[in-house]
């Protein structure tokens, strides 16, 4: 009988240090964008995707900076994490970390708009009006698209409700991204909260590559590797 070759299995093995050496720069969770003390405007975003990315990109050996808006998650060993609060907090610190890091990779749901005005007393209900006016946020991913320099890798995530390829291609073009990946969304909510998600990668070179349901941690591992395989 033929004894049983221990340790081998039919792929080779990813090499877990070959990220070492490398600045990798992740976004997560939402952001609150607030009209008094204790009101704000953000989405149900929990950050699961975006910390299991910093610490899949820690054990490979890179170096991590994640800069987090609130989230209830433990902040991943051996990662810096930055905590913000609004959209203009992050682009602060995102612009800070940019230009040092090799890889980026933006998972963060930044809301779109925040409220034109700030009380700093919390708005009495008899005084609030029932409109208020927003205005836009800067979209972050998108200017730092136009900074990129060669060498950098920018990953940025969509969630779209219909046509999902053509979206996120449109998408990836527009923000100057090497890496896009999309997550249906709509009736189930799939890609906000939850520990799985299902996604579509993409990249700029033309690469499509389907991730069914799976938790985010593996898809974080599946994530790194197309990246670092650089197709
Ligand atoms: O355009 P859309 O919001 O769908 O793009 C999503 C991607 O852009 C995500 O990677 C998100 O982190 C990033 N983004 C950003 N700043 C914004 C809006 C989105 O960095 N204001």
């Amino acid at each position: 009988m033929l004894a049983k070759v221990r340790g081998r299995s039919s792929s080779p093995p990813d090499n877990p240090h070959r990220l070492k050496g490398m600045r990798v720069l992740i976004t997560a969770g939402p952001t609150r964008e607030f009209f008094d003390p204790v009101r704000f405007l953000s989405n149900p975003s929990t950050g699961k995707m975006g910390y299991a990315l910093a610490e899949a990109a820690f054990r490979s050996g890179a170096s991590v900076t994640l800069v987090s808006g609130p989230v209830a998650l433990k902040s991943p060993p051996g990662v810096r994490v930055v905590p913000v609060v609004t959209a203009l907090e992050m682009r602060k610190a995102v612009l800070r970390e940019f230009s040092r890091s090799q890889i980026v990779i933006m998972t963060a749901a930044v809301s779109d708009f925040r409220p034109k005005t700030y009380s700093t007393h919390k708005v009495k209900k008899k005084n609030a009006r029932l409109t208020f006016a927003l205005v836009p946020n800067p979209d972050i991913l998108q200017e730092i698209g136009t900074r990129k320099k060669p060498g950098q890798i920018l990953t940025g995530f969509a969630a779209e409700t219909r046509s999902l390829l053509k979206n996120a291609r449109k998408k990836m073009d527009a923000k100057n991204l090497d890496y896009i990946v999309v997550n249906r969304v709509g009736s189930t909510r799939s890609g906000f909260a939850g520990d799985r998600n299902s996604a579509w990668i993409l990249s700029r070179r033309g690469m499509a590559k389907k991730f069914p349901d799976m938790s985010k941690k593996k898809m974080a591992a599946l994530i790194l590797k197309e990246i670092r395989h650089r197709r």
